[in-house]
């Protein structure tokens, strides 16, 4: 690019593509830098993502990206006790991530975004009339000026600290280890998750299914030894026997909940670098991509007043806290909480869910993505509330941690 961009996005990840697609087409200059040599890839994720929030975030994704789409979630207990939602139609896509990243970052080509690979932005500073951004090329290194740098770099956000801003919490960043296998017959339309605090502590085990006898098998666990941990769960879990492994993905699932600040002055952090995840499923594509949405808004006016002020980030900050920073924090405070139960106390508040009102609160409002708003109303079912709530008295002891994380 020989044009100075207006705005810098590190990282070509779902967040940094939907933000630089939306302020180019606003008809700003915006330059993605990406480290990698493809976007996508690497792939760190399961790829199930909710169907309507992809498609409110305006992304329809094409049908070589789509693998299938789900109809049941299907919550497994310790103990062996099921709990199985199912909304009588697809509400999740199971998707080849590495293509859905691309296709963003192709429309935001299309809107005249450039994307420059094998980039690593290493320093962001500020000047007077905006940011310098240090970068590497391979053998070089140089700097470039920008009005604005939104820092979409994923959970590791090495960036945000020289702007004073907090980075995702170490303690909630949980490794995750995935297989894709052959081998199995699954039905087509259901994922299963695994509750075991053996298993997976602070996370959970999953199945997915992908094209005909294939599928993706993975854990996250706050326990280091997650290797053995998912050969085991391969083994042992009876959907999976035969399994032969075809590939093997690692990564980092967050599950800390949203930064208290993620602006500085012309620099912004979005995605999993703001926390913007699901504490209770990991899921960031939909949160982070609808925050990242708001934010090209926000500095495309901030672009058009002309001089910079800072109000317009200000403005960004309070929308997406109202949005979705209230729902991801309530997401945050039921994983802490779920994280202090022990294996026969995960089975009691399976049965609760089982024999509540809430099952079928949850099953017809149940969103994969909104799910502030489902925490809430499935506690107004007695029943549940009363189980949640003495649950809650034993663990008095744990309250600083669940309030404070
Ligand atoms: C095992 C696993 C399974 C998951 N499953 C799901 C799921 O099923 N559904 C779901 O919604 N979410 C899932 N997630 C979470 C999801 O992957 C993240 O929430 C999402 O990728 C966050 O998007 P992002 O754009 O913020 O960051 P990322 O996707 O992490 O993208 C960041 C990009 O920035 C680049 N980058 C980093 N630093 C620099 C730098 N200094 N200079 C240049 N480039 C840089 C990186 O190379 C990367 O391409 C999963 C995560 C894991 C680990």
């Amino acid at each position: 690019m020989t044009v100075k961009p207006e705005v810098v996005v590190v990282g070509a990840g779902p967040a940094g593509g939907l933000a630089a697609r939306q302020l180019a087409r606003k008809g700003h200059t915006v330059l993605i830098l990406e480290e990698h040599k493809k976007v996508g890839q690497p792939v760190h994720c399961a790829g199930l993502i909710g169907i309507n929030g992809l498609h409110e975030n305006g992304v329809i994704p094409k049908s070589k990206v789509i693998i299938r789409r789900v109809r049941q979630s299907i919550f497994h207990a310790p103990g062996g006790g099921q709990l199985v939602l199912d909304k009588g139609e697809p509400h999740a896509y199971v998707l080849h991530r590495d293509r859905l990243d691309q296709q963003i970052v192709q429309e935001a080509e299309a809107a005249g975004a450039t994307v420059q690979l094998e980039t690593r932005v290493t320093r962001c500073k500020r000047e007077q009339n905006g940011m310098r951004v240090t970068i590497r090329e391979r053998e070089s290194k140089r700097d470039l000026h920008a009005q604005f740098v939104v820092n979409a770099e994923g959970v590791r956000a090495r960036l945000a600290q020289d702007q004073g801003l907090p980075r995702p919490k170490r303690d909630y960043m949980l490794p995750a280890l995935q297989y894709e296998v052959t081998n199995v017959a699954l039905p087509p339309d259901a994922v299963h998750l695994y509750f075991n605090s053996a298993l997976a502590r602070g996370f959970f085990a999953w199945i997915i299914p992908l094209e005909t006898n294939h599928a993706r098998v993975g854990l996250a666990s706050a326990h280091r030894q997650i290797r053995q941990a998912l050969d085991k769960f391969l083994i042992q879990n009876q959907l999976l026997s035969g399994a032969k492994i075809e590939k093997r993905y690692g990564g980092i699932v967050y599950a800390g909940g949203p930064s208290s600040r993620t602006i500085a002055p012309r620099f912004v952090n979005i995605g999993d670098a703001a926390g913007q995840t699901k504490a209770t499923t990991g899921g960031g594509v939909v949160a982070g991509g609808a925050c990242a949405i708001m934010v090209a808004s926000n500095i495309s006016n901030a672009l058009q007043n002309g001089s910079y002020n800072h109000r317009d980030l200000q403005r960004y900050e309070r929308r997406w806290k109202r949005s979705w920073g209230r729902q991801l924090q309530l997401m945050a405070y039921l994983r802490r909480f779920v994280n202090t139960l022990e294996n026969h106390e995960l089975d009691q508040l399976f049965e609760k869910l089982q024999a509540s009102k809430a099952r079928e609160v949850i099953q017809r409002r149940g969103d994969i993505d909104h799910q502030g708003r489902l925490i809430t109303s499935a506690l107004t079912s007695p029943v549940l509330l009363q189980s949640v709530l003495k649950l809650l008295f034993s663990k008095s002891r744990f309250l600083p941690k669940i309030l404070r994380g």
